[in-house]
């Protein structure tokens, strides 16, 4: 575990880790939502969770297509880059095995704000939701 279940979740939802992303980052289970993958997601941005980062990809997603040592080590990179200040969740939906979630993600890297809204695309794979693409994205501060 690199995070203590007691510290509060680095996906902002306000629950104890090991209440809210941990099971999912431990494969304990997989998350049941579009949005739990989502928010698990930012969460292991946040905590440098390479590999989950990569398996919560949708078999077709662009970046693996990418060799994989450079990929991890920027994924790792992330959590030095960035400051993972604030996740919300404006607005979700699932139809059968696909979803979406549009959120707004706030961070920061060297004091500069760089956050951004996106609807992001999701798919069930062998019963896991992972994720697909980006269908729309708006970068800077609101
Ligand atoms: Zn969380």
């Amino acid at each position: 575990m690199i995070l203590a279940k007691s510290k509060p979740c680095p996906c902002h939802s306000g629950k104890n880790y090991g209440d809210c992303c941990a099971p999912f980052h431990a494969r304990t289970t997989t998350a049941p939502t579009p949005e739990a993958l989502m928010r698990s997601r930012y969460a292991a941005f946040a905590l440098g969770d390479a590999k989950y980062l990569l398996e919560t990809l949708a078999a077709d997603h662009e970046d693996r297509k990418l060799p994989l040592e450079p990929l991890l080590a920027s994924y790792r990179q992330q959590k030095h880059t960035f400051r993972y200040v604030g996740l919300s969740v404006l607005a979700t939906s699932v139809d059968g095995d696909k979803g979406w979630v549009t959120f707004r993600a706030r961070m920061y890297e060297k004091g500069r704000d760089r956050s951004f809204t996106e609807r992001s695309r999701f798919t069930k794979e062998n019963g896991a939701w992972k994720y697909e693409d980006v269908e729309e994205t708006q970068e800077g501060a609101k």
